[in-house]
């Protein structure tokens, strides 16, 4: 069965889901887009992926397709239609259609496609195994606060972990980790205090990472917002990444070289069970 996507107004078989080949978004990567997970036909944590989604619009320049508050109408429709009980949510925007040209084009319409993921994503093997990940320079632009489509540079690095036998890849600028490929990253130190990196435009202001940080804290656990390099993850008590789709997940091992006893640790553990729990009320 084919999905049903939304395109600019309608929701179509996904064969028949087309934009224009002048969109913006295909020529210069002219979009942005949010991810929201779905958990019991609910999606989770939106009204914060909403408010990024209105932030890198502005950030931008870039009109809103139509109001927010309708955006997220079209959103549950396109849950609802694809009957997806659990899974992921893509929304993405870009400029619009208008002949090739650098300069932004006075008149677009900005266009705004949907669609969904069916999968399994409170149950997660690797969430139960760990992550390896490899670190690699974080090469992308300065804005990374900014949820562009500009995903090649992830997508290479994660190709590259791949093809070194790693899950993933944490990226590293002038002797810091920033994040991961698509995810934020965080270490646990031996005393129990979380550590991830402040918010600033060199990483994404991860709305996972948000609602951590929060379930933390409401837990008098210590958390320290600042830079750490890979030689502190390697030697940190756990490492884990956040993000909407991977919720909380262990990291075991840093370029090979495993963090801990090189199993999840009870911290990683224990806040994704938490971040589960509370997930329905996000
Ligand atoms: N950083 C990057 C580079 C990402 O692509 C993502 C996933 N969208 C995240 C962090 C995590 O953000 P969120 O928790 O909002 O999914």
């Amino acid at each position: 069965m084919s999905r049903i996507v939304y395109v600019n107004g309608e929701y179509l078989p996904e064969e028949e889901a087309k934009l224009s080949v002048f969109d913006r978004g295909f020529l210069f990567a002219d979009a942005v887009y949010e991810v929201s997970s779905i958990i019991d036909g609910r999606l989770i944590d939106n009204q914060q992926h909403l408010l990024r989604l209105k932030r890198s619009l502005d950030e931008l320049n870039m009109a809103e397709p139509c109001p927010m508050e309708e955006i997220e109408r079209i959103q549950h429709e396109v849950v609802k239609r694809n009957a997806v009980s659990e899974g992921m949510l893509y929304l993405q925007v870009t400029r619009g259609a208008a002949d090739r040209d650098f300069n932004f084009p006075a008149d677009a319409r900005p266009s705004l496609v949907m669609f969904t993921q069916a999968k399994k994503v409170a149950e997660n093997p690797a969430a139960e195994r760990g992550l390896s990940v490899i670190t690699l320079p974080d090469l992308r632009w300065h804005r990374r606060d900014i949820k562009t489509v500009q995903l090649l540079y992830p997508s290479m690095c994660k190709e590259e972990a791949r093809a070194r036998g790693a899950d993933d890849a944490w990226l590293v600028e002038d002797g810091q980790v920033t994040e991961g490929t698509s995810n934020n990253a965080w270490i646990v130190l031996h005393d129990g205090t979380l550590v991830t990196r402040q918010l600033s435009t060199d990483i994404l202001h991860g709305i996972t990472r948000r609602a951590v940080l929060r379930f933390a804290r409401e837990r008098q656990i210590r958390v320290e917002e600042r830079p750490f390099t890979v030689e502190e993850a390697q030697g940190a008590r756990e490492a884990f990444i956040t993000s909407a789709s991977a919720f909380v997940t262990p990291v075991v091992s840093i370029d090979g070289k495993p963090v801990g006893d090189g199993r999840p640790g009870d911290t990683a553990r224990g806040l994704r069970g938490i971040y589960l729990e509370e997930a329905g009320k996000l």
